[in-house]
């Protein structure tokens, strides 16, 4: 036997025959590229509408054939959202081939390249991972333009375990419909849309194996232990036995933690704790009522303004937001303003006439406060959809009295110019270090706070919350973090300012245990990984 050693994605047991699959070396789409004149553009317009009407067609009955069992749903809302990103993208590549006067294949590739790469630069590891859909819609217009042929390998012989060098999100979906029992993979994170999507689905994946695809040869056997991100080659009866004792206590424990799922998250001694969703873009509201989640605790709204060649109308955040709450019924949904500056600049702003942006040092809140009319036009739609909803409003990286109440005041001019009556309550996230000196006035202004562990950690601890191999005592559970909340925890008792820990770790069971111990009582998460949060905490 051999054993392989990398990173757990997705957790459970599966014992299966290995399929290798490695897109870019055997499928990769070749494309023409060629200038165009003037008169062809009509044309080349045409052919990408063609391959927009394939590519929803196609999303719509992959959607159709996940609909049903639960565990399916987040499948169906990755494939909507990637109907979503195919309208987008088209809209860019049919400025590109006017632009440029290159043909529709060689546009789409320059629009996936930059749009790519603006994401790869990104620090917030959940909007890096995004660029995997990106690529994912990509590839599927392509495919369309080329006449290039489908995934390859469906229907899989029983009890596959397909080896590749990556998977993306929609390849995840159809493989799980056609019998996948694991992924194995030598690139994968843990917040992409495929590790998530794998989550849900119970496929055990491991990845961060390094030419795994050439380790690995077809046909043989493999176990996958996707709790520790082990892979063992040709085990030994011994070994087989073992892992076959592991699968079962572990399907005994995840079945215990599918049942609790409907139950509310109280711990035995009779404390609630409000389980609140983590989201990125408008469709995920729909998990909040798989995962029996109260509500929203933080709407991250980046992905509308960098993934925008315009600022984001009026009107249109307001349809976003309004629809959001509406799905929402009467669940609180907490918006938080652009969370902008540094490596994140939208497609508009990166691009001015006049030279690199002079905000783009700033971050956060401070950066919204320099860049008025986008803040202003955002916060007023935030307030129209607050007047029929609970919608509250959040602030990232605030630093203290100053730039907090510079942002109040914003709010209550978009009340007036609105001429409504309703001001939303105000929060604050508490992730950087001036904040937590800042606290006694920041509880004072605030309605809530939110605590960011994934920057707050960085900023303490002088690490880099995206890297992958980072130390193991740079993380929330460092002394002086853990001190840290505690504080903001206390601050907020004295004030009667409910807190919130928004952070990724706070969807790690052990973490979220810790943070009840010290006080806290919201927690806002993943959907996917409430329920063994829920597990833990019960
Ligand atoms: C955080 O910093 O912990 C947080 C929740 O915000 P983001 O990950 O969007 O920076
Ligand atoms: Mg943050």
């Amino acid at each position: 036997m051999h054993l392989l050693e990398g990173i757990a994605i997705s957790p459970g047991y599966a014992e299966g025959v290995a399929v290798v699959y490695n897109y870019e070396m055997d499928y990769r789409l070749e494309f023409p590229d060629r200038d165009i004149s003037f008169s062809e553009i009509g044309a080349e317009h045409g052919r990408l509408d063609d391959a927009v009407k394939q590519s929803h067609h196609e999303l719509q009955q992959a959607q159709q054939s996940t609909s049903g069992p639960t565990g399916h749903t987040d499948s169906s809302a990755v494939l909507a959202a990637h109907s979503h990103l195919v309208h987008d993208i088209a809209a860019q590549v049919k400025q590109y081939v006017s632009r440029e006067l290159v043909n529709v294949e060689q546009s789409l590739d320059s629009v996936i390249g930059e749009l790519v790469e603006r994401m790869c630069q990104l620090e917030n590891v959940y909007l890096r991972e995004r660029e995997q859909d990106i690529r994912d819609v990509g590839r599927r217009m392509m495919r369309h333009l080329t006449g290039a042929p489908r995934f390859p390998h469906v229907p899989l012989p029983g009890h596959t375990v397909i080896v590749a060098r990556e998977l993306l999100p929609s390849e995840t979906v159809e493989l799980s419909q056609a019998g996948l029992a694991a992924i194995v993979t030598e690139q994968g994170v843990k917040d992409s849309h495929t590790a998530i999507l794998a989550r849900s689905l119970g496929i055990p994946a491991v990845t961060g194996l390094l030419d795994v695809t050439s380790q690995i040869h077809a046909g043989m056997h493999l176990l996958v232990d996707g709790e520790a991100g082990k892979v063992t080659i040709a085990p030994s009866a011994s070994e087989v036995a073992a892992f076959s004792k592991s699968r079962e206590n572990y399907q005994r424990s995840t079945t215990a933690m599918a049942a609790d799922e409907i139950l509310p998250c109280i711990t035995q001694d009779g404390t609630e704790i409000s389980l609140l969703a983590n989201i990125g873009r408008p469709e995920e509201v729909e998990q909040i009522g798989i995962h029996n989640l109260l509500g929203v605790g933080l709407f991250r709204t980046e992905f509308l303004f960098l993934e925008s060649h315009e600022r984001p109308s009026f009107e249109a955040q307001c349809e976003i937001y309004a629809q959001m709450a509406k799905a929402l019924g009467d669940r609180p949904l907490v918006i938080r303003t652009f969370d902008l500056g540094g490596d994140k600049l939208p497609p508009f702003l990166a691009s001015l006439p006049s030279g690199p942006h002079p905000s783009r040092h700033l971050r956060g809140l401070r950066f919204s406060l320099a860049e008025r009319l986008l803040f202003e036009t955002q916060l007023r739609a935030i307030v129209q959809a607050a007047q029929a909803a609970d919608v509250r409003l959040l602030f990232p990286m605030v630093i203290g009295r100053d730039d907090f109440s510079r942002a109040v005041a914003a709010v209550d001019g978009a009340v007036d110019k609105l001429g409504v009556l309703r001001r939303p309550p105000l929060g604050a996230m508490v992730e950087t270090p001036a904040a937590l000196f800042a606290l006694d006035e920041i509880v004072e202004m605030a309605d809530f706070v939110s605590i960011g562990t994934n920057d707050l950690t960085q900023y303490m601890l002088a690490t880099d919350r995206g890297a992958a191999d980072s130390a193991d005592d740079c993380t929330p559970w460092h002394p002086a973090v853990l001190k840290a909340i505690k504080q903001v925890v206390n601050a907020d008792a004295d004030k009667n300012c409910p807190v919130c820990v928004c952070g990724e770790e706070a969807g790690e069971a052990e973490f979220a245990s810790l943070l009840v111990g010290l006080g806290v009582r919201e927690l806002s998460m993943t959907p996917v990984r409430a329920a063994s949060v829920r597990h833990a905490l019960r």
